[in-house]
């Protein structure tokens, strides 16, 4: 989509430290990193948030969680724990709105968030 800066990251548009990719999912280190393993894994489709998932789009949740899966065991990060993280909408604070898994591991992490 137009305007849309995860759109531009999976074009090559917006540079971006690739860790993964295939037809349906692209996977990259988050920019401003919030652990000492923090990457995002977002759908090649354009879908604003949680809330337009659907019948017609939801089953890339199952296959980012497939990918998230592998990639933990990958980086090292499975086996001591991590956290998948969607924030939906502007309570939740996101600013991106191209839905996103964020995966953050390497250090304990707080519950409950800010
Ligand atoms: P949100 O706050 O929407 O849940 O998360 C958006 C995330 O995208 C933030 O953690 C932010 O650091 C990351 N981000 C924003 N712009 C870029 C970018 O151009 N490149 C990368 N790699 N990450 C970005
Ligand atoms: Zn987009």
């Amino acid at each position: 989509m137009e305007g849309c800066i995860f759109c531009k990251i999976i074009s090559g548009d917006i540079p971006s430290k690739k860790i993964y990719e295939d037809d349906k999912v692209y996977a990259f280190y988050d920019i401003n990193p919030e652990a000492p393993t923090h990457f995002l894994v977002i759908p090649k489709e354009h879908i604003e948030s949680a809330n337009t998932l659907d019948d017609s789009n939801i089953d890339i949740v199952s296959h980012i969680f497939k990918v998230i899966g592998k990639l933990v065991v990958d980086l090292g990060i499975s086996d001591k724990g991590y956290r998948v993280v969607n924030n939906c909408g502007e309570d939740a604070g996101q600013t991106v709105k191209h839905i996103h898994f964020h995966v953050l591991g390497g250090r304990s992490l707080q519950w409950p968030p800010g």
